[in-house]
């Protein structure tokens, strides 16, 4: 029986892993779950899965939980804090972890969860992002695995030979096809973009994800930081990974090798797919998905990225290469940015605006040698510079 800690439990991640969980009751038990603020959510999921922890980083929501579990038999041990979740994420009785908080505050616990040696089910790539060197080194140090939940990684992790980290040129791989749906504005004119609502671009054509990630799928910033999380996940550049759009999203990206052969995974868009692949990893296991019936699909298309309408991609490609604080400081100008853009304060085109200009304020340090603090203060920095550059456009 191997135990689970859900970070993020709350979010369109962590009620998929659960789904998961709960079909595998033999082999699965939920120790922990945590969220943010929502503590009606948590306490709901604390009943059905009977955790020992539960952490809400909110000190008043997680009085609040306290007092929704007070009638619970066996109430989990409510905790709170960075803390509460660097915990739960290093218990002895926990196998897996599932990093499925959005945004570099996932890093922490992230990090906590590959330093204890944990099976780390990694859905939080801005970690990887912001601090890609760090966390690569502490799975390494402590055999801690690292198995990729994002679709597009579990796929190229599906389609590479189990010796990949002998080096990608080493095992016969040419480059990495990574796909892109492209978003809900991918045929849109260009002008109308500035009248973008975060309605329209929460409603992404193919996937249900969390509000952050959806309008980095119509920026086509969440394929720029995933451009970067496979640099970080094969040990490969930015010249080894190509992105391509495919708007039916079935193809969940490509590995193309020396000989010629392609290899492609595909399946529904569903995460529970990656999430069961990386659950049962090496054996594969039911996750409830419908399976992919071909002529419903129909046919496949395929399109090179506009980098003139998703100036986020250029923008990630270039900080990939930049690399040091780059990519750090890309991420938390987004989260900004995307943020001031879900509160209506700046329009959609802003966002790659306050993105770049935070880039151009803060140029790329090196990271040679630099620990978890330096970054995060990089990252602080970036968030009150993206901060001003929003309230300049307003
Ligand atoms: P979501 O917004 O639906 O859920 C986020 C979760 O994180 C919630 O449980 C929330 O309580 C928690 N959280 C938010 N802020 C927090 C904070 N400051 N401290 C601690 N916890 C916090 O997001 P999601 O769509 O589930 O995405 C989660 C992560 O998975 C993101 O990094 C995203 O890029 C990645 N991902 C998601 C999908 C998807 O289909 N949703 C696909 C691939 C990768
Ligand atoms: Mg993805």
């Amino acid at each position: 029986m191997i135990g689970v800690t859900v970070l993020g439990a709350t979010g369109s991640i962590g009620v998929s892993t659960l789904d998961v969980l709960a079909r595998h009751p033999d082999r699965f038990r939920a120790v922990a779950l945590t969220a943010n603020t929502d503590a009606e959510r948590l306490a709901e999921q604390c009943r059905q899965h009977r955790p020992q922890y539960a952490v809400m980083v909110d000190p008043a929501a997680a009085q609040r939980l306290g007092e929704l579990l007070a009638d619970m038999p066996d109430r989990p041990e409510i905790l709170t804090g960075v803390e509460g979740l660097e915990q739960v994420s290093s218990l002895p009785e926990v196998g897996y972890v599932m990093a499925a908080i959005v945004g570099a505050a996932g890093l922490r616990p992230t990090l906590a969860a590959a330093h204890a040696g944990k099976r780390v089910l990694l859905a939080n790539k801005e970690s990887l992002v912001v601090a890609g060197a760090l966390l690569i080194q502490a799975v390494a140090d402590s055999g801690a695995e690292l198995l990729p939940i994002d679709s597009e990684h579990n796929a190229i992790f599906q389609c590479l030979p189990p010796n990949f980290s002998d080096g990608l040129a080493q095992v016969g791989v040419r480059r990495i096809l990574l796909t892109a749906s492209g978003g809900p504005f991918r045929d849109w004119p260009l002008e109308r973009l500035s009248s973008v609502t975060p309605e329209q671009a929460c409603a992404h054509p193919t996937w249900d994800m969390g509000r952050k990630i959806s309008v980095d799928s119509a920026t086509m910033m969440n394929k720029g930081l995933e451009v970067i999380e496979a640099c970080w996940l094969f040990g490969t550049d930015t010249d080894h990974v190509q992105v391509v759009v495919h708007p039916q999203s079935v193809i969940h990206s490509l590995v193309q090798y020396d000989d010629g052969s392609v290899l492609a995974q595909l399946g529904n868009p569903d995460m529970r797919t990656p999430i069961a692949h990386a659950m049962g990893w090496p054996e594969r296991m039911d996750s409830g998905v419908t399976p992919l019936d071909l002529f419903a699909v129909a046919r496949l298309d395929f399109q090179e990225p506009d980098f003139a309408r998703f100036p986020c991609l250029r923008l990630a490609f270039e900080s990939a290469r930049a690399g040091g604080t780059a990519p750090a400081v890309l991420n938390a100008a987004n989260e900004i940015a995307v943020a001031a853009f879900l509160d209506r304060r700046i329009d959609f085109p802003g966002i790659a605006a306050v993105v770049e200009g935070t880039l151009e304020a803060l140029p790329p340090e090196s990271v040679a040698g630099q620990g978890l603090e330096f970054l995060l203060d990089i990252d602080r920095r970036a968030r009150e510079q993206a901060e001003r550059l929003v309230l300049e456009r307003r």
